[in-house]
């Protein structure tokens, strides 16, 4: 039997269940530690390939991922490492981002604007609702009520409400407006 012929009726005997010849076990263990050998070197290979993914991962490619631009400058490699994208496309970026920062305060004095000049008018049209309520005598003879006394009573009292219900209301009008205005204040657009 040579050598062959022992590998083929070992293989033969483990396949079937029985105890290969003695030194045919040495050659099966030699078997086992070249499969370790070859495990470790594919984990080795698995390590490098990992190593490398991480290696193309940091590496700056030649072309902006965003505007597909060649980068060249030095900037770009340092711009990319941070935000993934050329020097150019950060300049952009930044630029847009401060416009949209004053048309959000360009939006917000539009709405403080309609709100003041909406306080104004209210606060107008209480000016004017007082001073009709003060000059009661003067409707009065408008309208041609007989029993002035009587009215003139009824009137006053109007008055008082009038006047007590105005005053709140303007208190409250004029503390939005100075709020309002302070806002407006300090806004920079
Ligand atoms: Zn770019």
């Amino acid at each position: 039997m040579n050598e062959h012929q022992r590998h083929v009726k070992a293989r033969q005997d483990i396949l079937d269940g029985r105890t290969p010849e003695k030194r045919i076990i040495v050659h099966m263990e030699d078997l086992e530690e070249k499969k370790k050998r070859e495990d470790e070197i594919k984990a080795e290979r698995k390590r490098v390939n990992d190593r490398m993914d991480a290696l193309k991962e940091a590496k700056t490619p030649w072309f902006c991922p965003e505007c597909k631009k060649v980068m060249k400058k030095r900037l770009d490699n340092k711009m990319y490492r941070l935000y993934r994208h050329c020097f150019d496309c950060q300049v952009e970026f930044e630029n847009k981002l401060r416009t949209e920062d004053k048309y959000k305060e360009w939006e917000e004095k539009k709405m403080l604007n309609n709100q003041l000049s909406y306080i104004k008018e209210q606060i107008e049209s209480i000016d004017d609702w007082k001073e009709q309520s003060s000059k009661p005598f003067e409707s009065l003879d408008q309208v041609g009520i007989k029993d002035v006394e009587l009215q003139k009573e009824k009137w006053s009292q109007n008055t008082e409400k009038v006047e007590e219900m105005s005053n709140e209301a303007l208190e409250e009008l004029n503390k939005m407006k100075s709020e309002v205005e302070e806002k407006l204040n300090s806004l920079e657009v």
